[in-house]
């Protein structure tokens, strides 16, 4: 049985003020969320304040991004044993912003993914198909292309203990979600690629549904078979509407 994981990926937002609120509130309602792991993944600056304020906490944090790269004339970088110094579990790689504002290609992708793992980071491994993708008929191609990037380089064996997040661009912060069946064929998808080249790995790693994901729409989308949680956007900014996800 694997667990539910509900991430927040607060992405450019909050300020220190913002922060101490959230994490107070969210702490002060996260009694009665089970068995959920919950983590926050704030700004690079706030991970010393967001470590300290949920120190004896279960409540888990990890980062957005990390760079492919362990030290030196790397400017604006920020490296993965960086990261754990500061108590991380977590770090994103591939969100769909890296890949469309950034230029982040999938191989560059599995090079961050390859540098979270060696600082002992849980990647969050962002795949998803934007919205010609998907009307071309082209989501599985798109999301086999994106995780064969990291499988060539790291090996099947890596997904295990990652987690992958299924992201279809159109419905990031668009208010538009996939449907409970849409995004369980893909995670279907997605465990079935995996199973075919190692079942262990693929029953055991854990496939959050990312995109729109709201109090109101989290407990159908968590109730399939192949959803194991979910990282969340805007939802996340907002401690009831991020604990009404954590409880569904
Ligand atoms: C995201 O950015 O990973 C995301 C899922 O955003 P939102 O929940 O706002 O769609």
């Amino acid at each position: 049985m694997r667990q539910i994981l509900v991430a927040g990926n607060w992405k450019l937002n909050g300020s220190r003020k913002d922060i101490v609120g959230l994490i107070g509130r969210i702490l002060a309602g996260a009694g009665d969320t089970g068995d959920t792991r919950i983590a926050v993944c704030p700004p690079f600056v706030y991970i010393p304040l967001v470590s300290e304020l949920l120190s004896g906490s279960k409540i888990a944090y990890g980062s957005q991004d990390v760079s492919d790269q362990e030290s030196g004339a790397f400017t604006g970088e920020v490296s993965g044993p960086m990261l754990t110094d500061f108590g991380c579990s977590y770090a994103i790689v591939g969100h769909s912003e890296r890949r469309a504002l950034y230029a982040e290609d999938d191989a560059f992708t599995a090079r961050k993914f390859a540098a979270a793992r060696r600082a002992g980071l849980t990647p969050i491994l962002c795949v998803g198909e934007s919205l010609e993708e998907r009307d071309a008929g082209i989501t599985e191609d798109v999301v086999a292309r994106q995780l064969d990037a990291v499988i060539d380089l790291e090996g099947i064996a890596a997904l295990g203990d990652a987690v992958i997040a299924y992201e279809p661009v159109w419905a990031i912060g668009t208010g538009k979600t996939a449907s409970p069946q849409q995004a369980q064929d893909v995670h279907a998808f997605i465990r079935g690629k995996l199973a075919g080249l190692d079942k262990g790995v693929a029953d055991k790693v854990q496939i959050l549904y990312g995109g729109s994901v709201k109090g109101s729409n989290a407990a159908e989308l968590f109730a399939m078979q192949d959803i194991d949680g979910g990282l969340i956007g805007g939802a996340s900014l907002q401690a009831d509407d991020f604990l009404a996800i954590c409880r569904a």
